[in-house]
C-alpha cells in the first residue's frame, strides 16, 4: 500500500526526521487519542445542545427538519441518520433566500466577527461567518492538524495559503497558535518562495501540490537542494502530498518530509492533518465536528474502517453562526486506517478527489487522482500535472480517455514518451487514452490548484 524503501527525506516515528525536541508530539493528547466510546459520548452531549441551538435559531434548518417529517423531537447523535443530508447548493440557496447572511445564520449578526468568502466556481461568491468561539474552534481544530504533520514551535513556517477572503487564511491562527517563526506569503508568489528557501529564512512550506511540485522542479533544474534549509513540505487544496509517485519524487528532490493536510470551507478550513508516520491524514475535528462516510451512489451509511471507500458528510457540533447537519461535502475518501502508531484514535484516509472530478469508464470509478500517480511515475521526464479532458457534464467516458500531461520546459514533445504514458494507464488503470503532451509554459496556472479535469465543448 505505502512505498517500498523509503525515499530520501521519508520520515519514519512520531516526529520529523531530525527533530529531536521533546514536546509530546500530539497537541491535544486528552482529545486527540481518546477511545471512540469516549469521542462518541462526548460528541453526543454536544448535538444534543447543537441540535437545540438548530431548531431555535436557524430558520434554514428547522425548515428542513420540518420537511423530513422530524419536527421538534429530540434527534440523538446515534440517529442522526434520521435526518435529511445537507447540499452546497442548499447552502447557496439559503444565502439568496435572505442575503448577504442567509437563512442558517444562528447568532445575532453584532455577534458575527470575521467572515470569509468561497471561491465559488459558478456564480456569486458565498460567505461563511464566525462567532468569536468559532473561530476559536477552527484555530484549535487547525492547530490539532497542522500540529500532527509534525510542525513544532522551533521551526519556521513558509506559507503560500493567501490570508483571505478564503477560509485557508485561517492557517496564520494556527500558525500563532502553535508559536512557530511564521513567514506569509501570498499564492504564487514565486520568487519571494524561492528566495525564501534558498535562504534559509524558513525550513517548511506550505503549499499546493502543484505549487509544490513547480518549486521542486525549479530548486532541482539549479541547485543542490541539499543545501536548503527545508525539512518539511505540507500540501494542502487538493490531493497530491499523499500519491507515492508524486510525494517520493519530491521528497527525494528537496530532500524534505512531504505530508498533508485537508480540509473544507463550510465546516473547518484545516480538519485532517497527516502524521510523520505518513499513512493518510488523522480525521482532527474530534469534538467539533461528526464525520459519516456514505456510498457514492446510495448515500447509504458505509462504516469508517480500513479500505472503505466514500464520500465525507460532516455534522457541526459545536458552531454558532453557520452550523452545518449532514453536509455532503464532494470529498471521496479512501479510509486508511482507524489507529496509528502516534497514538491518534482519528482515522486516516487519503482523498481520491472531488466528486465533479470522477468519472465512469466501462463502468468503473475513475479518479483523477489515480490518473496522476501514474504519470508522476515519468517524472522527471514529464512535471506531474496532469488532466482528464471531458466533454459537457459527461460522467460516463468512453476510451480512449483524452489526457494532457504537462512536460517541462525545453524538452521536445516526444511522441515514445506519449506512447508509454497511455501503455502506463492502460496496464495499470486499464482503460485506453490517448496522451497529449502539453509544454509547461502552455498548460496553465502552475501556481495555485490544478483543475484534475477540464471540460472542453
Ligand atoms: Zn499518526
Amino acid at each position: 500500500m505505502e512505498t517500498g524503501p523509503a525515499a530520501r527525506g521519508a520520515s519514519s516515528g512520531d516526529r520529523l526526521r531530525g527533530d529531536d525536541c521533546d514536546r509530546d508530539w500530539v497537541w491535544d493528547r486528552h482529545v486527540e487519542t481518546a477511545p471512540p466510546a469516549e469521542i462518541f459520548a462526548r460528541a453526543s452531549r454536544r448535538w444534543e445542545t447543537q441540535f437545540r441551538h438548530l431548531a431555535e435559531r436557524s430558520p434554514f434548518y428547522a425548515q428542513k427538519f420540518r420537511e423530513a417529517g422530524i419536527g421538534s423531537s429530540r434527534v440523538r447523535l446515534g440517529d442522526i441518520g434520521r435526518l435529511p443530508f445537507t447540499t452546497k447548493d442548499e447552502l447557496k440557496g439559503a444565502i439568496d433566500q435572505e442575503p448577504p447572511f442567509g437563512t442558517n445564520v444562528c447568532v445575532p449578526l453584532d455577534q458575527v466577527k470575521r467572515i470569509y468568502q468561497t471561491s465559488g466556481t459558478a456564480g456569486a461568491p458565498s460567505i461563511v461567518a464566525l462567532s468569536r468561539r468559532d473561530i476559536e474552534t477552527w484555530t484549535e481544530i487547525g492547530t490539532r492538524s497542522y500540529y500532527a504533520t509534525g510542525i513544532h514551535d522551533h521551526h519556521a513556517v513558509l506559507s503560500t495559503y493567501g490570508a483571505g477572503p478564503f477560509v485557508a487564511g485561517h492557517t496564520q491562527f494556527a500558525l500563532t497558535r502553535m508559536g512557530v517563526r511564521a513567514v506569509p506569503l501570498g499564492p504564487g508568489d514565486t520568487e519571494r518562495v524561492l528566495f525564501s528557501l534558498r535562504s534559509g529564512i524558513a525550513d517548511t512550506l506550505l503549499a499546493t501540490p502543484s505549487f509544490a511540485q513547480y518549486i521542486a522542479n525549479r530548486l532541482e533544474a539549479d541547485l543542490d537542494s541539499s543545501s536548503l534549509a527545508l525539512t518539511h513540505v505540507v500540501t494542502g487544496g487538493e490531493p497530491g502530498g499523499g500519491i507515492p509517485a508524486i510525494r517520493d519524487h519530491m521528497q527525494t528532490v528537496l530532500g524534505a518530509t512531504v505530508n498533508e493536510v485537508m480540509g473544507i470551507g463550510d465546516v473547518a478550513p484545516s480538519l485532517f492533518g497527516e502524521c510523520p508516520h505518513q499513512h493518510g491524514m488523522h480525521f482532527c475535528g474530534a469534538g467539533h465536528v461528526w464525520p459519516e462516510l456514505v456510498d457514492l451512489e446510495t448515500r447509504e451509511l458505509v462504516t469508517i474502517e480500513s479500505g472503505a471507500v466514500g464520500e465525507m458528510v460532516y455534522t457541526s457540533l459545536t458552531r454558532e453562526a453557520m452550523p452545518v447537519v449532514r453536509f455532503l461535502s464532494a470529498d471521496i475518501v479512501r479510509v486508511e486506517g482507524t489507529s496509528c502508531g502516534c497514538g491518534r484514535t482519528g482515522f486516516r484516509m487519503r482523498c481520491l478527489g472531488r466528486r465533479d472530478d470522477m468519472f465512469i469508464v466501462r463502468g468503473v470509478n475513475v479518479y483523477p487522482s489515480a490518473i496522476l500517480a501514474v504519470i508522476g511515475e515519468f517524472k522527471p521526464r514529464v512535471t506531474g500535472r496532469a488532466r482528464v479532458v471531458r466533454h459537457g457534464n459527461q460522467v460516463s467516458v468512453q476510451p480512449p480517455v483524452p489526457l494532457e500531461v504537462e512536460v517541462p520546459a525545453g524538452q521536445r514533445l516526444d511522441a515514445a514518451l506519449a506512447r508509454q504514458l497511455e501503455g502506463a494507464v492502460r496496464s495499470r488503470l486499464t482503460f485506453r487514452s490517448t496522451v497529449e503532451l502539453i509544454p509547461e509554459s502552455a498548460f496553465g496556472e502552475s501556481t495555485y490548484k490544478t483543475r484534475l479535469s477540464v471540460t472542453r465543448e
